[in-house]
């Protein structure tokens, strides 16, 4: 039997998708799920400008907010950007840190990682820290080795209470928006690769951290990769933003924990 760590985190990264009444008919769609969804913890990442109307929605519900990013001052004369406390404000619980479309497309590096990651804590909000290789790497046999630079250079200095509140959401970033999915082998490998790290580097607090899959997961793949033992859930994309893929999603990794419980 599968000593199973905790019941399944599932967030939903709507990236730059959806005007104000589309993201909240989707968040009520989502929350209106059904109680079955209760053991799960559901976090909606909509874009900044929908996180108000979303905001609303999720209230008094068990699903959770989240943002798609935040800048690591608090305030201040930096156009466009928006802070942990502004995130709080806006009732946020979790943001993500180092997407790897932040990465490839706005050059976030390890080091800017780290600041926003230290900036979500010091706001009293919980990082999904995003980590990944790309096919060139996997390809050289290079996958965990690249694992260990994001994680030494985006964790640096933290403590061991940092990474209680801390998630890690393993993306390959071939697997990203194409369709092409980690085998459930593939995603278990790095995952207890990166729980091992973690458990080096901070104990019981980094070993019982929460591991999230991210990469085209579906209902059709979420019961496989979730029956992985360091699978804690999923970072969804394109599949979160139609309520009944990303219901599926939470629906069969439930399965499968209900299942090893
Ligand atoms: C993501 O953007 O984090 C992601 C995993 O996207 P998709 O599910 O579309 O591959």
């Amino acid at each position: 039997m599968v000593r199973r760590r905790r019941p399944p985190f599932v967030a939903g990264n709507w990236k730059m998708n959806l005007r104000l009444r589309e993201a909240s008919d989707l968040a009520r769609k989502i929350v209106g799920a059904g109680p079955d969804l209760a053991d799960c913890t559901i976090v909606l990442i909509p874009p900044f400008t929908a996180l108000g109307a979303v905001a609303g929605v999720v209230a008094g519900s068990a699903a959770a907010l989240g943002a798609q990013d935040l800048f690591w001052e608090d305030q201040g004369a930096y156009t466009g950007e928006v802070s942990g406390p502004m995130l709080k404000d806006a009732r946020c619980e979790y943001v993500l840190v180092g997407h790897s479309e932040r990465r490839q497309i706005f050059g976030e590096t390890d080091e800017t990682v780290n600041r926003k990651v230290r900036a979500a804590l010091k706001a009293g909000l919980s990082p999904i820290v995003c980590i990944g290789e790309v096919l060139a790497e996997r390809d050289a046999g290079r996958t965990l080795e690249r694992i260990d630079g994001q994680l030494a250079r985006g964790l640096a200095g933290f403590s061991r209470e940092d990474m209680a509140r801390t998630i890690i959401a393993y993306e390959p970033v071939w697997a990203i928006g194409t369709g092409r999915t980690a085998t459930p082998e593939q995603a278990q490998e790095v995952h207890a690769h990166i729980r091992g790290r973690l458990g080096e580097s901070y104990g019981h607090e980094g070993a019982t951290c929460a591991i999230i899959y991210g990469g085209s997961v579906k209902p059709a793949n979420s019961y496989p990769l979730f029956k992985e033992e360091d699978i804690d859930g999923f970072l969804v994309g394109g599949a979160s933003l139609e309520a009944g893929g990303f219901v599926g999603i939470a629906r069969e990794a439930l399965r499968a924990y209900r299942e090893e419980k």
